[in-house]
Formats: structure tokens, C-alpha cells, sequence
């Protein structure tokens, strides 16, 4: 009867593993020590055995030590697969060891469980999270991930890019920065480089083929010698589009700084009217609130500084909406010469800068692309960067990124 029995589970056991011949379920076992489950599977010595380089049908020459994998619980029990591997002897290839139907090579997990660890790690806020609901180790859950992210890579399909953004991005602590690339026309990020110099833009457009790379017509990216130098470079025939999100960021730290300039100067005369306001000029002012309004309009009746200086980077914002390169070409020349006669430094400084890049600026009448890609990544990179405990090596961040920002087949096959 209890043989009955026994026998009925190992053949369960093998219908939900989807075993086939002549793999076969031994036994199963509710371990005592920590109620786990352990599944015995068995290559019976009588069958041939497929050698692993070249498939051809083998005897069994003997058989590797016990291995154990991980496997998807069993009725909330952690479950372990175990087997003793047969190796084929091949009168070409040697002594091979056969590749296990359940698992990866060199995994000590399932597919199965591998599959679960990555969708679980695409929903948690953090890996340390993933790990602790798995009952893993941080390194453990970082393999899985790693060895995901290397066959999605393997995997993926770089024809038909075109458009390209590069960006930077701040790492860690202190000025600590990488460089990404991404491909603007499938929202996706390429690669991710260590540091933001020329050499690092290269190296991470170096991650398109050479066909690919002669194909690209746009390259989005900052007013940033490294990156129009590395662009200049890699793909000379692409036109270069200066980033709406990076020349509006230069424009607000050019009112940022006028207005911490005037507010220091006005304070020393205990004038405090800018006081605690460093964010109704950063704003845009279709979100002010109704009290925002009215104190603006009260600043601008006092001919402040930083209210001109905000003024021209309003002024600004209806180059964006040209779509004849002629017209706009226009408009910056006007409002070049408004932005100029303020007399501000800073402004003059970030208008200088516009001027000196306009054919990039020119660029995105034509093509109108931002990195609007990376922008939408930033909460992402944001939440990789937060749970960034065990990311002693830069790696470890470009895995993490291509991991959840990358499109890429993470799953094994
Ligand atoms: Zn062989």
C-alpha cells in the first residue's frame, strides 16, 4: 500500500515537472530538519546519454556528484531538485556532462525559479526586498539578475535604430557619474558607461554594431563637448539635437543664480521679498497656485533682476514650437539680443552658450527628439540608485539599469 502510494507521487511530481523519458522522479522527501522537499530525479544507467557538443548518443561513463536546485515551492516548502548528473563518454568530445532539462548550466536554480526572481525583482521597490522574500542571499538574486540581463542581451534586436540619446547620469556619492545611451525610436536605454568623458560616450555608442552605428541620423544630447566630441567621432554623419530638458535646466540655473545673487544683496539691505521663493521661478507658471500669482505680480512691479532673468527664459520657450528652421532662426536672434541687453552674467553666459550650439538647437525644429527617454527612466534609475547597498562596482548599476530599463528578453528560455 505505502509503495502504492510512494509510487503515485513520484509520478505526480514528474507530471508537474513536465519530466520526460528517461528522466525520472525517484523519490520525494519532506525533509525533517527543515520541512523542505526534496525531489530525487535519476538518469537511468541503460539509456544513452546525448553528448553535450555534438548530441550524439553516448554511454553513461559515470555519474557527476549530487548537485541540488532550487525550485518554485512546494505548498509553501522550499523544494530542491537533486541529481547526480550522468556524463556521456564520447569517443570525440570526451567526457561530457549532460545538460539538465530543468536548469541553466551552471545554475543552482531552476528556470522556473529563475523566472519567478526576475519577475519578482522587476516588481520590488529593491533587490534587497526580492532577496528577503525569496530567502536568498543579495548576491544570489544579483547572479540571477546578471545572468538575465546577459541574454537579454545576447538576445536583442539592434536593426532599425536611428535616433539615439546620450545622457548623463550621477552614481553613488559625490561627483560620481556614468553615461547612458538610449535608443529613442524603442524607449529603451542601450548601455551604460562608467564616467562622462568623450571616451565613456564612445564606448557606449560602441555597444551598436558598426553597420548600425553608420545608420544613425540623430543623436540627442546636452551642449557637452565630451559627448558631441564622441558623436563628431562614432557617428559623424548623424545631426546633433540639443536636449530641450538640458538647455531649460541651463536657463533655470542661470534665473537660480541671478536671484541667489539679488537675494543676498537685498537681504544685507533687510530687504527679504525673495525670501523662501527660490521655487515660484523655477516653476512653470501654469502650475502657480492663486497665491504664487499674486506674489509674482507684486515682485515684478519692484524691476528685480531675477524677474528679467526669468522673463527671458520664458522668452525662450516658443523656440520650441518653430517648425521652419528660418523662423526660428529668427526668433533666437531676437531674443539673443533682448536676453543680452539685461546686462545679467548669468543669463549673458547661458545665451552665449545657446549661440555658440544654435545649429544643434536649429537641429530640433527638423527632428524634434529629446531625451525625453532617460527623463521617464529617472524614477527607475532613481529607485536602483536608493537601494544601492550592495553596488560596490559600477557594473553592478549598469546590470541593475539594463535589467529594469533595457526591454530585454530577461527570462531562460
Ligand atoms: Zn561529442
Amino acid at each position: 500500500m505505502q509503495q502504492e502510494t510512494d509510487r503515485h507521487v513520484r509520478s505526480f511530481f514528474q507530471n508537474l515537472l513536465e519530466l520526460k523519458e528517461p528522466w525520472r522522479v525517484v523519490g520525494v522527501e519532506l525533509k525533517e530538519e527543515d520541512r523542505s522537499v526534496e525531489i530525487e530525479v535519476e538518469w537511468p544507467d541503460s539509456y544513452k546519454v546525448p553528448c553535450a557538443e555534438c548530441g550524439r548518443a553516448c554511454g553513461v561513463y559515470d555519474h557527476a556528484g549530487v548537485r541540488w536546485w532550487r525550485h518554485l515551492d512546494t505548498m509553501n516548502r522550499t523544494t530542491r531538485i537533486c541529481c547526480r548528473v550522468p556524463r556521456s563518454n564520447c569517443p570525440e568530445h570526451g567526457v561530457k556532462t549532460l545538460e539538465v532539462p530543468w536548469a541553466s548550466a551552471r545554475s543552482r536554480f531552476t528556470v522556473e525559479f529563475e523566472k519567478q526572481t526576475i519577475d519578482l525583482l522587476l516588481l520590488a521597490r529593491s533587490q534587497s526586498q526580492a532577496a528577503r522574500y525569496l530567502e536568498l542571499s543579495w548576491h544570489q538574486v544579483h547572479d540571477v539578475q546578471a545572468a538575465a540581463v546577459e541574454r537579454g542581451l545576447g538576445r536583442r534586436d539592434l536593426d532599425d535604430i536611428e535616433r539615439v540619446g546620450l545622457d548623463e547620469k550621477s552614481f553613488g556619492r559625490g561627483h560620481h557619474y556614468g553615461t547612458v545611451l538610449s535608443d529613442l525610436d524603442n524607449s529603451r536605454v542601450l548601455e551604460v558607461v562608467e564616467h562622462r568623458e568623450q571616451a565613456s560616450a564612445q564606448k557606449a555608442l560602441g555597444a551598436l554594431p558598426a553597420a548600425q552605428l553608420a545608420k544613425i541620423k540623430v543623436v540627442a544630447l546636452d551642449m557637452w563637448p565630451a559627448f558631441m566630441g564622441a558623436a563628431a567621432v562614432t557617428v559623424p554623419q548623424a545631426d546633433l539635437v540639443h536636449d530641450r530638458f538640458h538647455v531649460v535646466k541651463h536657463l533655470n540655473d542661470a534665473v537660480d543664480t541671478v536671484r541667489k545673487q539679488e537675494h543676498a544683496e537685498l537681504s544685507s539691505s533687510s530687504q527679504d521679498w525673495l525670501t523662501g521663493r527660490k521655487y515660484l521661478f523655477l516653476k512653470n507658471p501654469d502650475s502657480w497656485k492663486e497665491e504664487e500669482k499674486q506674489c509674482f505680480k507684486e515682485l515684478r512691479k519692484k524691476d528685480l533682476k531675477v524677474t528679467k532673468a526669468w522673463g527671458v527664459r520664458e522668452a525662450f520657450q516658443s523656440f520650441w514650437l518653430f517648425t521652419s528652421k528660418t523662423a526660428a532662426r529668427a526668433f533666437f536672434r531676437r531674443w539673443l539680443k533682448d536676453a543680452r541687453a539685461h546686462d545679467l552674467t548669468p543669463v549673458t553666459k547661458v545665451a552665449t552658450m545657446l549661440e555658440n550650439h544654435l545649429g544643434g538647437l536649429l537641429n530640433y525644429v527638423t527632428h524634434r527628439v529629446t531625451n525625453a527617454v532617460t527623463e521617464g527612466f529617472n524614477s527607475k534609475i532613481q529607485m536602483i540608485k536608493s537601494c544601492a547597498r550592495g553596488f560596490r562596482t559600477f557594473e553592478n548599476y549598469r546590470i541593475a539599469i539594463l535589467f529594469h530599463c533595457g526591454k530585454l528578453e530577461l527570462h531562460p528560455l
